[in-house]
């Protein structure tokens, strides 16, 4: 008899569901006490090496992946102007996405009034690292040594490398055309490893959450309850209305079907904290699952990874209201569009990366005058919150691929409607693998 084919999907979001339980579990039951056996071999031991294996095994698709893509999208694109159009576009959508989120995250934590019955603690302290400044940002765009900006993952130095390899290889015509068509099997090649390394995902995942969660607990959410409701508050109603009105506005694509297919590369933000490691599954969920065209999207999604963070943003907005209020120092009107200007600029100079958020605070608040040290008092609370703007991220990523795809006229909308299109059989895969 055959049994019904269970999809990545599922899988991924049942490992997640059993690493929740099994962390609390764990957690709750002050099995992960320091020195523990638990704590040294499964928490600290199993768990970390296996999401840490896997994380390294997406970091290690990225630069390859990007280069290839990247290249294959421009000649796919075919003209230097349809180019500057696909990167305008997005970057004006991505600015206004990440200004209309942080705007967001202001008014309701004002709203909320949150942070005005907390006793400012003497023992919070943070010592920021420095954001690099926006000049900096600008000149670190053309890497003077591409391998090296390879080899140390920066995204904006590499996209730009690969475009002007690619503008290039259109220039040179004819005799560059065996070099196009090699550049286009090697994305395959990188395609098809990015199956293999989800084919374990769903184990992967499992042991990532099963270690966040065992090491966080609940305890430390209670203690920072109205901080950590209004923040993920605000995510929610960005990601659900705000990102999906602009999907319908500007492109008519429908967002439940979005929501649907973009739950996976969610997962995946979520569990690595990471938009720049999840690039890959982002890229294949855009292509194969959305039907969006590789010559935007593999611009479009590692560009989003690095430049646009709306769930960042978003913690921006609500942790400055939250120590503003704490602090009791009054920000004004001023203040908060200093905010919202810094934390729109920060996020194009800082990497998708854990925690990177705080260090975009941390300039954001030496700006309005806010004390750095202050966000010592939501560093226990912050892993998990960049797990889930981490997702609400690469969601804003992926919606302005769509829209951006859909007004070049570079989406199959037949995928795009297909509930199956682009599905991974796990099974295959390792079968294939293992054959
Ligand atoms: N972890 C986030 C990302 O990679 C950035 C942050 O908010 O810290 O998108």
């Amino acid at each position: 008899m055959k049994t019904p084919k269970v999809t990545l999907t599922v899988k991924v979001l049942l490992g997640m569901a059993l690493g929740i339980a099994v962390g609390l579990g764990i957690n709750l039951s002050g099995l992960n006490d320091a020195g523990s056996w638990i704590q040294t071999y499964v928490v600290n031991g199993a768990f970390h090496i296996i999401g840490v294996m896997f994380v390294k095994a997406l970091k290690m698709l990225v630069v390859p992946l990007v280069f290839f893509s990247l290249i294959g999208g421009v000649c796919g694109i075919g003209n230097i102007r349809a180019l500057g159009r696909v990167g305008i576009k997005s970057f004006a959508l991505y600015m206004l996405t990440t200004a209309i989120a942080i705007a967001i995250a202001i008014s309701i934590a004002t709203l909320a009034n949150i942070g005005t019955n907390i006793e400012q603690s003497t023992n919070s302290s943070f010592s920021a690292k420095e954001a690099p400044p926006l000049s900096e940002v600008f000149i670190n765009i053309i890497p003077s040594n591409p391998i090296q900006a390879m080899a140390n993952g920066d995204m904006l130095p590499v996209i730009f490398f690969s475009i002007l390899v690619g503008i290039s290889m259109l220039m040179v015509g004819k005799k560059a055309r065996s070099f196009i068509e090699g550049v286009e099997v090697a994305n395959e090649i990188m395609m098809q490893m990015v199956n293999i390394i989800m084919a374990v995902a769903p184990y992967a995942v499992f042991a990532l959450i099963a270690k966040a969660v065992a090491n966080l607990g609940l305890d430390l959410l209670s203690e920072l309850a109205g901080y950590v409701l209004v923040l993920v508050a605000a995510l929610m109603l960005h990601l659900f209305v705000t990102l999906m009105l602009i999907l319908k506005l500007f492109s008519g694509l429908s967002p439940l079907i979005f929501l649907r297919k973009i739950r996976n590369a969610q997962v995946f933000a979520f569990s690595t904290a990471s938009s720049n490691a999840t690039i890959p599954v982002t890229l294949r969920t855009v292509t194969q699952r959305m039907g969006a065209n590789n010559s935007v999207a593999s611009f479009t999604v590692p560009f989003g990874a690095t430049i646009n963070m709306d769930g960042t943003a978003i913690m921006q907005g609500v942790a400055t209201v939250f120590i503003a209020n704490i602090y009791q120092v009054e920000l004004g009107m001023t203040g908060y569009l200093t905010v919202i200007l810094m934390s729109v600029l920060a996020s194009i100079g800082t990497a998708g990366v854990p925690g990177v958020g705080l260090i975009m605070l941390s300039m954001v608040f030496a700006q309005v005058g806010l004390p750095v040290e202050g966000i010592g008092l939501i560093l226990g609370v912050d892993r998990l919150m960049d797990m889930i703007r981490t997702a609400v991220n690469i969601s804003g990523d992926a919606v302005v691929t769509s829209i951006v795809a859909k007004s070049e006229g570079e989406i199959d909308l037949d995928i795009y409607r297909d509930p199956k299109a682009g599905t991974l059989d796990t099974e295959k895969v390792i079968h294939a693998v293992l054959d």
